[in-house]
């Protein structure tokens, strides 16, 4: 453990400790490791007396409805008056919050920020900032922040962060996870996590018109000089009554076609183009991301594009064409 990481979970701790009146945020687009690591800490926190509660701008994933406390995530709720500090989990910048809250934020001198993160590409925007890139979810932060708090892990908080890091590391198949990542979902298992229910409720959970919009994604994918991409129009959702995040899943279906470097989703939603890339060892997705204001893990990132799909579409894939002709 370097001295750095060190103090930052020190000063984590040291505010958490100063808070009473404690505010919780899930980024947009939420998924399973910031749904659970911001469940998991509420939870902690109210053991020790705090008042916590969990915001999220965005809708959240049916497929978590299981988690215990799902029902009482505030969607698009605004921040109580008397706040102390904010914690906002698994996300490398403040806008990835939703305009909304980092506006909020931004405007209340008195509260305090905690950032607890493992991206490479955090922005450090917090009073205090806990950025771990070692750890494969946010998830497994939280565990070492709850205890070093002398929260008990019980059931309830064990399920929360079993589901963040069993969904971030894709059961256990990135590059990220770690001996530390299986160890931890080990004990979390044995204090009671519901292994088998987590994995049936987030894997099997597609509907009809989910399978039906990616098989038309399926039908455009094209592959060039190892890039693998295709796309998912607002006429594509429409054909098959979906709704725009039920293509988000297909970026990792192109992602694990054979020989490749990387792969590219562009999805056209009401706030722009938002493109999913993935990759193999050696090809950084996360600084392509960076390139079009986004950020990520070096094998998954993603960014929002204004304009048209067609011009997302050739700028990203010109940019990283470059970035393969290079290597
Ligand atoms: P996904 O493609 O699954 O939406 O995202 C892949 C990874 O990139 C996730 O770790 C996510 O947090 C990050 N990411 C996706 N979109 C953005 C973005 O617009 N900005 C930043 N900073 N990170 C993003
Ligand atoms: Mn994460």
């Amino acid at each position: 453990l370097n001295l750095d990481r060190l103090k930052q979970r020190e000063a984590a701790v040291r505010l958490i400790r100063a808070s009473r009146r404690i505010a919780i945020l899930a980024h947009v687009s939420p998924d399973g490791d910031t749904v659970g690591s911001a469940l998991a800490l509420a939870q902690g926190l109210r053991q020790l007396g705090k008042v916590a509660q969990v915001y999220s701008a965005d809708p959240l994933p049916t497929n978590l409805a299981f988690l215990p406390g799902y029902g009482e995530i505030q969607v698009g709720g605004s921040l109580p008056p008397d706040l102390d500090l904010v914690v906002l989990v698994d996300a490398s910048d403040m806008a990835r919050f939703g305009a909304a809250y980092a506006e909020a934020i931004d405007r209340r001198a008195g509260v305090r920020v905690l950032n607890v993160d493992h991206h490479a590409t955090n922005r450090h925007f917090g009073d205090a900032n806990m950025v771990d890139t070692t750890a494969a979810a946010t998830g497994e932060q939280i565990h070492w922040l709850l205890t070093a708090l002398n929260v008990a892990i019980d059931a309830r908080i064990a399920t929360q962060l079993l589901t963040a890091i069993v969904t971030d590391t894709r059961s256990f198949r990135t590059p990220s996870t770690t001996p530390r990542s299986l160890a931890l979902a080990t004990q979390l298992f044995e204090a009671g996590a519901p292994l088998n229910l987590i994995v049936e409720s987030v894997y099997r959970s597609r509907s009809l018109t989910t399978l039906r919009l990616w098989g038309l994604a399926l039908e455009r994918l094209r592959c060039v000089d190892g890039i693998a991409w295709t796309e998912v129009t607002v006429e594509m959702q429409q054909k098959v009554g979906a709704d725009p995040s039920e293509g988000d899943g297909v970026i990792d279906l192109i992602a694990s076609l054979h020989r490749i470097e990387a792969a590219a989703l562009f999805k056209e939603t009401s706030d722009g183009i938002k493109v999913s890339l993935r990759s193999t060892d050696g090809f950084d997705v996360a600084a392509v991301a960076s390139r079009f204001g986004g950020g990520g893990h070096p094998r998954a990132a993603g960014c929002l594009l204004s304009g048209d799909l067609a011009a997302a579409e050739r700028e990203v894939l010109e940019y990283m064409a470059q970035r393969t002709a290079v290597r």
